[in-house]
């Protein structure tokens, strides 16, 4: 009990002298295991966050302890369960209203698309990959961070709408995502709906086409929380800015949470209606930057984790020093390197990480779909033929899946555009294809290794 009120007048002060954003990261679910002898021992949740309390702040934390009167010669991190985060009662959102059960025809196929769980028949687009916890908060994305927080807390009432805005691969989706799973999370009967504005677009397009702009409407216009991502795709389509326009009033009024990503801030998308520019400037406007290097190293750190392995810290600085500016790509070096060594039973070094990496960055520009498809196919040996044929074996929809995959990794081809490479006349199987690779390629090392064999060909 003692040892409890210790660390909570430890963190009080440490609240005070970190940024927020840093504190919730880093400090929010530790706790005091042991304190006796000049040893203090700090239960962590788990080892990356065990390190950067090593690596950075094991100096705050010993002055820290030495001003609440506790001289420690050491202390120690111990990853430990008392140090997961337990929701408090309080912490439970009851302000956050919940939608009538959606009576639309789009229920059923929600239920399919996500994991046909009842809990999650609200949920649209959501990834539970990406949550705060794995976020790493750093300079460049602090404040986004710490709005979503506050949206994640008590959504629809300050930063309405949240308009993220920057750069490829700076942890826009990451981030939104992440306040979606919370959401949905704490009210599984809460209609969140995550979308891109591709698919966004597609949908409206489909909707017109049926003549079924009133479902449509009425679908996204009872959403709890909405999160377009990427809405600069809307520039040029002016019935779907109308839409969006008249969906967006619907839901600011009835105070329904809005969040919205793009490459740039509102007022220079082209194209985009003055109306818009207002509304979407209308709440808080946040410009996320390439996070600095130290951040970089803990996000190589912390996408390191599900691998059973501890990367060198030359290693790690290499890759943080080398990219710079896309945390994608940056993930992906580190993938390319992990699968690299893994496949071969090595053990990553520098001399390792720098070679990849100088392959990769000589990769041809003029790579083609058609290239991609035909080596994919020739890999698993069938034919292109079958890949965008009709066939729906597994040798051949595995094949047409990963072939999807590195079309969106390789190549940033939209989702549409996947489809029709295919021969795929919906461009939903392609967004599941993608997701589906994603998702087994993180689990399956065999898959990993045949992604890793065709793009060494293809860059060879
Ligand atoms: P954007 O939407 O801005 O293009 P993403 O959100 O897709 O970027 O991020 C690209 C990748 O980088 C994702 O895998 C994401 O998890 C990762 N990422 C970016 N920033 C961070 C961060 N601060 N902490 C952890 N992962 C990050
Ligand atoms: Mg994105």
């Amino acid at each position: 009990m003692q040892q409890d009120s210790l660390w909570q007048a430890v963190l009080g002060e440490i609240e005070l002298s970190v940024s927020r954003g840093n504190f919730l990261t880093w400090f929010k679910n530790t706790c005091l295991l042991k304190q006796e002898d000049g040893v203090t021992v700090v239960g962590v949740p788990n080892i990356f966050i065990k390190q950067q309390l090593e690596r950075k702040y094991n100096d705050l934390i010993v002055e820290t302890l030495k001003r609440n009167g506790v001289e420690s010669d050491k202390v120690e991190y111990k990853i430990s369960t008392a140090a997961s985060p337990a929701p408090k009662p309080e912490d439970q959102d009851t302000s956050y209203s919940t939608a009538p059960a959606p009576t639309d025809s789009r229920q059923t196929t929600l239920k399919q698309d996500t994991g046909n769980s009842l809990a999650h028949s609200y949920r649209q687009g959501l990834n539970e990959r990406y949550t705060l916890d794995n976020f790493i908060v750093g300079s460049g994305n602090e404040l986004a961070f710490a709005a979503c927080q506050a949206i994640a807390q008590q959504p629809g009432s300050k930063y309405n709408p949240l308009f993220l805005y920057g750069g490829v691969g700076i942890g826009k989706t990451h981030l939104m995502q992440a306040v979606g799973n919370v959401l949905s999370a704490r009210d599984p009967k809460a209609k969140v709906l995550y979308i891109s504005t591709e698919q966004f677009v597609q949908e409206f397009v489909d909707a017109l086409r049926f003549r079924k702009t009133a479902d449509f409407a009425g679908y996204y216009r009872t959403a709890d929380v909405l999160i377009v991502d990427d809405v600069q795709f809307i520039a040029g389509k002016d019935k779907m800015q109308e839409e969006f326009f008249h969906t967006f009033n619907a839901l600011h009024q009835a105070n329904k949470q809005i969040i919205i990503s793009s490459d740039k801030p509102p007022g220079e998308i082209p194209t985009l209606e003055d109306r818009l520019k207002s509304r979407f400037a209308g709440g808080m406007s946040i410009d996320m930057q390439t996070p600095d290097f130290e951040t970089r190293c803990a996000i190589i750190q912390i996408k390191t984790h599900d691998h059973d392995i501890t990367l060198p810290q030359d290693v790690i600085e290499y890759l943080a020093t080398n990219i710079q500016t896309n945390i994608r790509e940056l993930e992906g070096a580190l993938n390319q390197l992990l699968a690299f060594c893994e496949m071969r039973g090595l053990e990553p070094t520098l001399s390792i990480a720098s070679s990849l990496l100088s392959v990769s960055k000589t990769r041809p520009k003029h790579l083609s779909a058609k290239q991609i498809v035909e080596r994919t196919a020739r890999h698993y040996q069938i034919q292109v033929e079958e890949i965008i044929g009709p066939k729906r074996d597994k040798d051949i929809v595995v094949p047409r899946q990963v072939a999807m995959y590195m079309l969106r990794n390789e190549l940033h081809l939209s989702f549409p555009k996947i489809a029709r490479e295919l021969g795929r006349k919906d461009h939903t199987t392609a967004i599941h294809s993608v997701e589906k690779i994603e998702k087994e390629s993180r689990l399956d090392p065999s898959l990993r290794q045949d992604i890793s064999e065709i793009k060494e060909h293809l860059y060879a």
